[in-house]
Parts: structure tokens; C-alpha cells; sequence
């Protein structure tokens, strides 16, 4: 491994090697860098991670908020409490020197750049550049662009957007890339630096600008795609893009910045295969892809796991193929890792929310940002049945920040706070503050089982649930994104509800959903889990070789470099 090591070392520092530019606005690189609100930034971070251990010669382009995703804070009836968290780029971040310019509302607006290196298993450096623009010289209306992630109205948003995008391409120039051939797009919020493109490689020439350009749609959920209306879009961007766009989008207003992103790519994704489906429908474009999503594996995995899988199936952070003989491992070393996690998990829960679990019972975890969609409070549809079904059996724990504008979210908080009252005594129920990171990690990988229940076809891919995996976490949920792809009945886990079709998100009959819920945690997961633990082992094991060989960001990014940036790994 040490002449990987020096290679990787050597090709890393060679700027004119790196081909493909990936720009997003949101990034997870430590629970200390809040510069994500959820799924879209973890996946974004996992996904650069693998391409720095595998060396696909990638550099990631960003977006620095000044006050980061807010801290959650919950009073007792459960009302959300925002604080901004403030946090000092300089302690996490390199700055460079390099500026460049932008025009915003005919002011002159400067953009700085400060720098992150994401170092691979042998070396290899993917750097992430974070643009700035709270920079003295600015105006002050224009030093509040990169205030906060998601903050501020439409006008800030489309501010944010061509910060990215436009100074994004320029920002690559002036650090000295050259041959970058392909710009991916995760989600439409970069859709703008293709405008750049087009300028800078002359008036027509889409068709090379469509070659150089790969777009990854990420939901299904229309507050995902952003749209402004053309006049502001005029009095904002120099006329050159506002010329482009008009052009482009034949007149067409709002400008979406989606369609932007489908009319200017040759390569377009979903995130999972139902998701490709879907989005083939929405979007009116049979070209769309898929390629299911991951998550990097070594990132993901509790210190028992990781020690259990170096003994076991050596190899398996840089080729997690290996996962699939994670069924040879014993049981008791298998449960001793879960127990371990488990245990890690019951105390974050008594600091965090006070509450004393007993490491012994059954434990359902649901943890994800708290949307509408996401339905949270489904497993309390009928607090009765689940008394009946679950006092002195079951325990659970909830975690998830909803979006500081999203009332119905925050109203899914305030039905969970609401059933905890009602089941005290009975259920011990937790709803931890603060979902981030570091908490994930912590309770993907502490609970029995994983609960999602999402309205169909609304969730895109889900990747709490490939964390779940990774750890022996059995999954429990509903048939959409990627557990459609991953579910096999009684073996990796159970489906919550009906099959998959079309159309159910307007006939929709969620007792459906609750009714599978309730009978089979009642006739199926607690016999299991309390009677026939071998059994339950057995499933855990096969959940690990069945799932995380495949739900990692190592594959998923082959398969980008393979099929959307034409490159190879360094590392295969
Ligand atoms: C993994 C992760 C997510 C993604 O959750 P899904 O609902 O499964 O998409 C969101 N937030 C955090 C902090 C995570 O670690």
C-alpha cells in the first residue's frame, strides 16, 4: 500500500489532473462545519469522501454560511427553538488568496475562498472550496448573501445561486484548473454555472456546454426546485445571463432553475430507481437515469463494527464487496458490536433528553429532518393499539430539525411531544435535540430496528436507512426510494404497507400503512427480537452482506465515473 500511497500523494498535488467539478449547496464534512441542513449535504460529503479514497480526480465547490444550518432547541410541549450557530470558518477552514468578481444588481461584488481538504485512505486530497462574499469591500446588502443555508427570501436565494454557480466557474479559473471536463450538478441550486460556461466558451454553444454538464435531481417534493420570476432575475444578473436564460427557457416564466439544469445537461439522474421513475414523469424527460445513492461506508460504521470488520472481511472500507461474507462472522460477536452502539446510544439519550432507556428492550429509532411527507407521528395513528401492542416491550427514539419556515414540520414535532405525554408510563418515548452528524451516527447505528414511513413516491432515495444497514440495524418501512431496491421480506428487514404502483399519491390510504405497521411489529419483529434472538442475528448478519456491499458511496460514485464523467478510479 505504500507505492499506492506515494502515487496517490503525487497525482494529488497536480492540478491539471483534475476533470471533474462537483457543485453543490450544501456540504456534511464534520458536525462542526454547519453547512448542511440534511440528506442532500450528507450525501454530498460521502460522496466526495469516496472519491478521495478511491482517487477519481475530483474537486468540490461550495458555498460558505456564515451562520451555518441553526441549532434546534425544544421547549416541552415540543415547540421548536432556532438559534443561529455562529462558528469560525477560520478554525476549520484554510483561506486562499484568491478573489475574483461578480456582478449583483450592477454593484461590483468580490468573492473570496476559503479551503477544505477531504484526505483519503491512501492520501489522495479532494479539496472543497467554500466562496465567500462577506467580504469588507462588499455592500452590506451584499455581505448577507451567505448569511445562512436555505435563510433569506427569493431574492437572496437567486443571490446564493449565482454566487455558486458564476463564481463558482470563475473561482476554479482563477485557482488554476484547467482541464476540468465535466461539472456536476447536484441538484438545480448549481444550475447556473452552465450561464458561465456558455460565456465564457461564446454565444453558441450550448451543445459544448450540454457535453461538459451532469445533473442529479434529488426529490420529488416541488419546494426542491426553485423558481424566480424573470424580472427579478433581469434587475439581479448581468443581462448577458439574463440574454441566456430568456433564450433557453424560450421566454418561459418563472425561470426554473430545474429545467435549466435539464435543458443544459447530456447526462440527467434520479437518486434511486423508483426515483428515476418518477422524476421521468414530473420532470417530462424519458432520458433520466438512475443511479441509486450510498453512503460511505467507513464513515457510517460504529467503533464495535469497524473492529469486527477489520477482524473479518479485512479490506472492506476501500472495496465494501467484502460485506457480502459478513454472514461467517459469529453471532455473539456480531451482538456484542450492536450492544456496544446500543449502549452509546441509551447514554446520548439520557444527556440529551433525560430520559433513561433500558438497554434491554426492543428500540425503534426514526430520525431524519421532520417534513410533512416524512410522517413521524404515523406509529402514534392510534395510541390504543400501540399500547396494547408495545407497553413494557418497546421504547423509541425520534430526532430531526424541521426547516425554520416549514410549519407542517414543526407541527409533526409538536403530535410526537404530544403522544409522549400520552404514553408516559407505558412507552418511554425520546425526541432528541439537534439531529446532526454526529447524532446520526449514533443512532443509526444504537437502535434494534429503523423505522421510515414516508408517503409514497415522495421519498427520493432515503440514506438513513443504508447507515442502519451497515450496522446490523434491521430496516422497518415503507416501500419507496431506495428500500425498494433493498427490502427482501424476513431476510434484510420488512416492507411497511403495499407494493409499490403508480399513481398512489392521490389515492392515498395511509390506514394502509399503519395497519402493516402495528401488525407486524405486533406479530413478527417483537416475537422475534424477544423469542428467537438467533434468528434475529441471522437477519443482521444478512442485512450487512445483502445491503451495504451495494447502499455505498464507493459504488455509486464508480458508477458516476463509469457512466456521467467517463473517468476511471485510480484506486479499483
Ligand atoms: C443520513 C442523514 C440524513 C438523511 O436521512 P434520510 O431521511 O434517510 O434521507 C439526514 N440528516 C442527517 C444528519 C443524516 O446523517
Amino acid at each position: 500500500m505504500k507505492e499506492t500511497s506515494d502515487l496517490f500523494q503525487r497525482i494529488s498535488e497536480d492540478k491539471s489532473k483534475r476533470e471533474i467539478a462537483y457543485f453543490t449547496m450544501e456540504i456534511a464534512l464534520e458536525e462542526d462545519i454547519p453547512s448542511y441542513s440534511g440528506g442532500l449535504g450528507v450525501l454530498a460529503g460521502d460522496t466526495l469522501r469516496s472519491a478521495a479514497d478511491l482517487g477519481i480526480p475530483m474537486v468540490g465547490m461550495t458555498l460558505l454560511q456564515q451562520y451555518g444550518y441553526f441549532h434546534q432547541g425544544l421547549d416541552a410541549k415540543g415547540e421548536q427553538i432556532e438559534t443561529e450557530v455562529k462558528w469560525r470558518p477560520e478554525l476549520k477552514l484554510k483561506q486562499l488568496p484568491n478573489y475574483i468578481a461578480l456582478k449583483i444588481e450592477n454593484r461590483v461584488v468580490e468573492v473570496r475562498v476559503w479551503e477544505y481538504d477531504i484526505v483519503g485512505k491512501y492520501g489522495y486530497v479532494v479539496p472543497v472550496y467554500f466562496l465567500d462574499v462577506n467580504v469588507p469591500v462588499n455592500d452590506e446588502k451584499d455581505r448577507k448573501i451567505n448569511r445562512q443555508l436555505y435563510g433569506g427570501d427569493q431574492f437572496i436565494r437567486l443571490c446564493q445561486e449565482i454566487v455558486l454557480g458564476i463564481g463558482g466557474v470563475r473561482m476554479l479559473r482563477d485557482l488554476g484548473y484547467r482541464d476540468i471536463r465535466t461539472y456536476h450538478l447536484n441538484e438545480g441550486h448549481a444550475s447556473l454555472l452552465a450561464l458561465e460556461l456558455i460565456r465564457e466558451s461564446g454565444y453558441n454553444s450550448y451543445d459544448k456546454v450540454k457535453k461538459a454538464c451532469i445533473f442529479t435531481t434529488h426529490t420529488p417534493v416541488s419546494a426542491g426546485h426553485d423558481v424566480f420570476d424573470f424580472e427579478m432575475v433581469k434587475q439581479v444578473m448581468n443581462p448577458v445571463y439574463s440574454e441566456y436564460l430568456r433564450e433557453i427557457l424560450d421566454g418561459e416564466n418563472p425561470v426554473n432553475l430545474t429545467t435549466i439544469s435539464l435543458k443544459l445537461s447530456q447526462f440527467i439522474n434520479g437518486v434511486s430507481t423508483k426515483h428515476a421513475e418518477v422524476s421521468r414523469t414530473m420532470l417530462k424527460k424519458p432520458q433520466i437515469t438512475a443511479i441509486t445513492n450510498g453512503i460511505h461506508s467507513a464513515s457510517w460504521t460504529s467503533t464495535g463494527f469497524k473492529k469486527l470488520f477489520d477482524q473479518y472481511l479485512p479490506c472492506w472500507d476501500v472495496d465494501p464487496t467484502h460485506f457480502v461474507r459478513a454472514v461467517f462472522i459469529p453471532n455473539d460477536a456480531v451482538w456484542k458490536a450492536h450492544m456496544m452502539a446500543k449502549g452509546k446510544l441509551m447514554q446520548a439519550v439520557e444527556e440529551n433528553a433525560g430520559v433513561r432507556m433500558n438497554l434491554d428492550l426492543l428500540t425503534v429509532g426514526f430520525a431524519r429532518r421532520a417534513a410533512g411527507y416524512k410522517r413521524a407521528d404515523l406509529i402514534f395513528s392510534d395510541l390504543e393499539r400501540l399500547m396494547e401492542i408495545g407497553a413494557g416491550k418497546i421504547q423509541i427514539i425520534f430526532a430531526g430539525k424541521a426547516h425554520p419556515k416549514d410549519e407542517e414540520g414543526k407541527e409533526v414535532i409538536r403530535n410526537v411531544f404530544a403522544a409522549i405525554e400520552k404514553l408516559k408510563g407505558k412507552i418511554d418515548v425520546a425526541y432528541l435535540q439537534n439531529y446532526g452528524m454526529h447524532l446520526g451516527g449514533i443512532v443509526t447505528s444504537g437502535v434494534d430496528v429503523w423505522l421510515n414511513n414516508p408517503q409514497r413516491p415522495r421519498e427520493a432515495s432515503g440514506t438513513s436507512g443504508m447507515k442502519a444497514a451497515h450496522n446490523g440495524v434491521l430496516n422497518f418501512s415503507v416501500l419507496d426510494g431506495w428500500w425498494i431496491e433493498g427490502c427482501v421480506e424476513g431476510v434484510t428487514g420488512w416492507a411497511i404497507g403495499p407494493d409499490p404502483t403508480e399513481n398512489n399519491l392521490t389515492d392515498y390510504d395511509e390506514r394502509q400503512d399503519t395497519d402493516s405497521l402495528y401488525t407486524k411489529l405486533e406479530t413478527i419483529i417483537i416475537p422475534m427480537f424477544y423469542d428467537d434472538r438467533e434468528q434475529w442475528i441471522k437477519m443482521m448478519k444478512n442485512t450487512i452482506a445483502l445491503i451495504a456491499p451495494y447502499f455505498n458511496t464507493h459504488r455509486m460514485i464508480k458508477e458516476y465515473a463509469l457512466r456521467a464523467y467517463h473517468v476511471c478510479p485510480l484506486f479499483q
